[in-house]
């Protein structure tokens, strides 16, 4: 059955059930070296010259996650961070670009440092009604619309298909920061989108242990070849180890995100109705903003990642945090322990997050302690 065929499920894995040729084992070796040799008519027949360019352990979570996503090619990357800036950095200087008034805060502040400095033009737009995006997109000016859904903190969902239409009709290219929707529940590429973009620090390796960035693009086109090229130069690559751990990561893709997904729901719903929450923000709710978009474009699950917004203000909800006992304090996501974050303390004043939100990382452990929980500290009780 070829891999296309397969539920991703399968895929995932077997991470695409490549084996050793020489030995047969059914995980390829890690690869450490820096260097590859020249062939004696002094060619490189075997096509890798030097590790900043070419490391044959990505070539198996490169493809994987490809195959997931439904691209064409794969780029790992440094970090989340590094995958994103390489996008923008392989614009043409002073390119327009539009993003989201809500997504990943610190995309969004070097986005903002970048228009300081003059090397990117930005429009900061509301991507869950798309009148904006309409009006900041022009054609022949706009380079690229940068997208993040559900967005983080506050989940809201952009509706893919529709900014792809905008988007193209402006001439321009459509990435989406995918990292909480993973491509186990959402696709972007068969909704139109030209570059997939992944913290893989999160969902795709899910241990706590890496940081990673992923980019998938739906054609190996020019674009393409600028990011290849933004990669091999710029030099924010990965090591072997890293690559290693992701792949290992990623075989358990599929179950990690289904669980997170069911206890997230629970918990977003548990939570809803607790006299102590003034707001739930997750896509999964029926009473949720995106949640029509997100039915249509999120199979399987809402995902993993919820806020909370805290009766009784900042305070409420700082010491609500501090009360938990399996919720781990600690900042980032997607991992299989459930962290909690007072968003705005990281975020600054320029955030759009508000003061009382809390927002919760949902693991692997028993839906019902995290749930028990989360219940005791925001009643108050230690
Ligand atoms: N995008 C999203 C949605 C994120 O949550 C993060 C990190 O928290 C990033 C991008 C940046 O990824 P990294 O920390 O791997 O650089």
């Amino acid at each position: 059955m070829p891999h296309n065929a397969r539920h991703p499920a399968t895929t995932a894995a077997q991470a695409l059930g490549w084996t050793d040729r020489e030995t047969g084992a059914v995980i390829l070796p890690m690869h450490t070296a820096t260097t590859f040799e020249r062939d004696p008519d002094n060619q490189y027949r075997r096509g890798r010259i030097y590790a900043r360019a070419d490391n044959p352990g990505y070539d198996q979570p490169e493809a994987l996650i490809t195959a997931l996503e439904g691209g064409a090619a794969s780029l790992l990357f440094a970090s989340g961070m590094a995958a994103a800036t390489a996008v923008f950095r392989s614009l043409p200087a002073g390119a327009h670009v539009v993003a989201p008034r809500v997504m990943y805060w610190a995309l969004r502040r070097w986005l903002a440092a970048e228009a300081a400095k003059g090397l990117l033009t930005v429009d900061f737009v509301d991507l869950t009604a798309l009148d904006e995006l309409r009006a900041a997109a022009q054609p022949g000016a706009t380079a690229l619309v940068w997208i993040e859904t559900p967005a983080n903190p506050l989940w809201s969902v952009t509706d893919i298909a529709a900014a792809a239409d905008i988007t193209h009709q402006a001439g321009a290219l459509l990435a989406v920061d995918s990292t909480a929707a993973t491509p186990v529940l959402t696709r972007p590429i068969e909704f139109g989108a030209d570059i997939v973009m992944h913290s893989a620090t999160k969902y795709l390796n899910g241990h706590s242990d890496v940081i990673a960035g992923a980019l998938t693009g739906a054609r190996r086109d020019n674009f393409w070849q600028c990011l290849v090229a933004e990669r091999g130069a710029g030099g924010a690559i990965l090591g072997g180890f890293e690559a290693y751990l992701l792949l290992r990561g990623m075989r358990t893709l599929f179950p990690r995100v289904e669980r997170a997904c069911r206890s997230a729901q629970l918990i977003a719903e548990r939570m809803a109705a607790h006299p102590n929450v003034a707001a739930v923000l997750y896509p999964g709710l029926p009473s949720d903003p995106g949640h029509a978009v997100a039915a249509r474009q999120m199979a399987g699950g809402f995902g993993g990642m919820l806020s909370l917004r805290v009766r009784g203000g900042e305070a409420a909800a700082i010491a609500a945090a501090a009360r938990l006992r399996i919720w781990k304090r600690a900042t980032s996501l997607g991992g299989v322990e459930s962290l909690v974050e007072h968003r705005a303390s990281i975020e600054g004043m320029s955030s759009p997050v508000p003061p009382d939100l809390l927002r919760l990382s949902v693991g692997i452990e028993d839906p019902g302690d995290l749930i028990a929980d989360l219940e005791a500290a925001l009643s108050g009780r230690d």
